[in-house]
């Protein structure tokens, strides 16, 4: 038997603050849409939210809490951070403990690799035992000091296509200076989602990444709609943006189709950034790459074309990518983020959660950025925000 949820509805006032009465005629129509799908046999209707900051969202405001026991959430692998190959960490912080600079995002700081380098598990255990690096909160700010310092400078780039144009733009323009060189662990979403809704299966609708369609636009999704027969919504990230997603899913869902809509219009077009995208198919090509406990994927990760090797820290360096032969699951031992990330267990179903492994101290890569769902859940699930609306509610009866 599902176990009942709890109704939130009396605290969507203080939670949702100005938008409390729209939030909460959204979550009756959810309500009663999710009963008529009920009615007709639909007792499990699973949506996948494949972002990480959808999955804060969600979480952080207690959305799953609203929405009736036959509708539920599942995050993806929508976390940079989280997937980013272990070799890319090891060899970091081999670099910054032989004098080469590094340049690093603050949550890529952090990140764990799988066994100790030079008794450094993080960049920022490698920092401590007098490595060189450095936390920047651009690519700007890297290039800006790199230009300064005059030695050799690697940059962990790490993202989707988000960040993708503030690395294409200097790069294309030349802009970097000669001793900077570019680690790309970039990578691309559309294969992922499709990767992780083929190993999950019975997904019946996705919340596509609103900020990721600002680039790509909404169409990257459409292949994917027509693949799985799932209707998709690219979704902005206020708790209403998702609110109104869910219900356009749970919409399509009654009406038996499968198209792509876009809820996020006061940004995300059909055809996304035409001109940004020519910059980053001007710099990068289409690789295959490794996702950090999943595996190496077709196609969904991008390289540093010919043209730009001065600046390549894998030719400069000899870094070796995994590949379908040589990629092992790089997870610490019991970390369960490659099915985490995949969806397939919730972090809670991870013995090591909240014990051996926390937002202070992560050991795994899923617990480490703001947009790891393991974080997410440590933060705000478990205890934290929910707990709190539900206990109130429960307190007034
Ligand atoms: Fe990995 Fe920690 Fe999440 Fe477990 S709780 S899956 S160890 S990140």
């Amino acid at each position: 038997m599902p176990k009942a949820r709890r109704d939130l509805s009396v605290d969507v006032e203080r939670y949702f603050r100005a938008d409390a009465e729209v939030a909460g005629n959204i979550a009756k129509t959810i309500g009663a849409m999710a009963a008529e799908l009920k009615a007709k046999g639909r007792d499990r209707i699973r949506i996948m939210n494949f972002c990480g900051t959808h999955e804060w969202t969600t979480t952080h405001y207690g959305i799953r809490s609203l929405l009736p026991a036959n509708v539920e959430m599942i995050s993806g692998p929508g976390c940079p951070v989280c997937v980013t190959p272990a070799n890319y960490v090891d060899t970091c912080i081999r670099l910054a403990l032989e004098g080469v600079r590094i340049y690093s995002y603050g949550d890529a700081f952090r990140l764990p690799n799988t066994k100790a380098v030079s008794n450094a598990r993080s960049l920022e255990e490698a920092k401590a035992l007098g490595g060189d690096v450095k936390v920047v909160y651009s690519f700007l700010d890297a290039m800006k000091d790199a230009r300064e310092y005059g030695r050799d400078c690697v940059f962990l780039g790490i993202g989707f296509e988000t960040t993708m144009p503030s690395y294409s733009e200097p790069l294309a323009h030349g802009m970097l200076p000669g001793n900077l060189y570019f680690l790309s662990a970039l990578r691309l979403t559309p294969p992922a989602a499709a990767f992780a809704l083929d190993k999950v299966g019975g997904v019946d609708g996705i919340i596509a990444p609103g900020h990721v369609s600002v680039i790509t636009g909404a169409s990257a999704w459409s292949p994917i709609a027509e693949r799985f027969n799932t209707p998709a919504v690219v979704s902005g990230f206020e708790p209403l943006d998702l609110l109104i997603s869910i219900a356009g899913l749970l919409n399509q869902i009654s009406r038996g189709e499968h198209k792509v809509e876009i809820e996020y219009r006061r940004a995300v077009a059909w055809d996304g950034n035409e001109k940004v995208m020519a910059s980053i198919s001007k710099v990068f090509k289409e690789a295959d790459a490794a996702w950090r406990g999943i595996g190496v994927i077709p196609a969904s990760g991008l390289e540093l074309r010919e043209e730009y090797s001065k600046n390549d820290a894998k030719s400069r360096f000899g870094i070796e990518d995994p590949t379908k032969k040589t990629w092992t699951e790089d997870l610490p031992e019991g970390c369960r983020c490659g099915e985490v990330t995949l969806g397939l267990i919730k972090p809670t179903d991870c013995p090591l959660f909240l014990v051996a492994c926390t937002p202070e101290k992560p050991y795994g890569p899923c617990m480490v950025s703001s947009e790891g769902t393991c974080a997410v859940w440590a933060r705000y699930g478990g205890g934290g925000l929910a707990d709190q609306v539900a206990a109130e509610t429960e307190a007034k009866g």
